[in-house]
């Protein structure tokens, strides 16, 4: 059973509790409204949180003693920006992941076989990254993680096993999507912000500054700006003693089936 479900089972003997209680002491109906309250508000925190596992398992970072982190990029492929990315992460010699938007991946093969061919691996990040992704039903999540399998397998003949949500919420309906696609869901442990926060000096400071052994660092292959603050970060990081994995030997799991 899953973590949520549990947790809606306890929430539910909790209010049968409570009404049987009624029958002998008069319960205000504050009381209800602050338990269903309570769920509800435990339930948005859950979605919004990848690292809850409230609905499913998620991994998030490993766990480590090791200075070494694992860089992953989502968005793309873009083709002004990636193929910068690929560039730099060439003359550094590290390998990354990419959770490649489906739609992207179509119209960009030649990225993708640039990827897999300098031995970076490649995850789903749905086909669209519709903006009311997180209220598809789960048949339609499943669509689109089917089609973006396509677009990748099309690609470089690989299927993918590792999958990162858009926006990164967890729901329900997920949770049956990427359970029937037996995915490794991947989360991070440190967000750089780079779509937000567009300040090249701010941007590092924010990464150099949370960095810690075991990390999985989300950044977007689709800003110009992510690149320079990259390229001072993996300086950084590298005389401090850090190594760059790649995801899934990071993880110790398989990226593709
Ligand atoms: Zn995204």
């Amino acid at each position: 059973m899953l973590r949520y479900q549990k947790i809606f089972i306890i929430f539910v003997v909790i209010l049968i509790s409570i009404a049987i209680a009624d029958f002998f002491m008069h319960i205000p109906f504050h009381i209800y409204a602050g338990i269903i309250l309570a769920f509800i508000g435990l339930l948005a925190w859950g979605s919004a949180n990848i690292r809850s596992g409230l609905f499913f398992k998620t991994m998030c970072s490993a766990n480590m003693d090791k200075r070494s982190v694992a860089l992953t990029f989502d968005d793309g492929p873009d083709n002004e920006i990636t193929p910068s990315l690929l560039d730099l992460l060439r003359k550094e010699d590290i390998r990354a992941a990419f959770f490649c938007i489906g739609e992207k991946a179509e119209k960009n093969p030649d990225l993708l076989r640039q990827m897999d061919k300098e031995g970076h691996v490649i995850g789903g990040h749905s086909y669209t990254h519709h903006s009311f992704f997180d209220f598809f039903s789960s048949k339609r999540m499943l669509r689109e993680m089917e089609k973006s399998e396509e677009s990748v397998y099309k690609g470089i003949n690989r299927k993918i096993k590792l999958f990162r949500p858009p926006f990164g919420v967890t729901n329900p309906a997920l949770a049956r999507a990427t359970g029937k696609k037996k995915y490794n869901v991947i989360g991070w442990s440190l967000r750089s912000k780079d779509t937000v926060i567009k300040d090249e000096d701010k941007l590092f400071e924010r990464v150099a500054k949370r960095v810690k052994p075991g990390d999985i660092i989300l950044f977007h292959d689709t800003q110009r700006h992510t690149i320079n603050v990259l390229e001072k970060f993996i300086k950084f990081a590298k005389e401090d003693g850090y190594s760059f994995e790649r995801l899934d030997k990071h993880l110790g799991i398989e990226a593709y089936e």
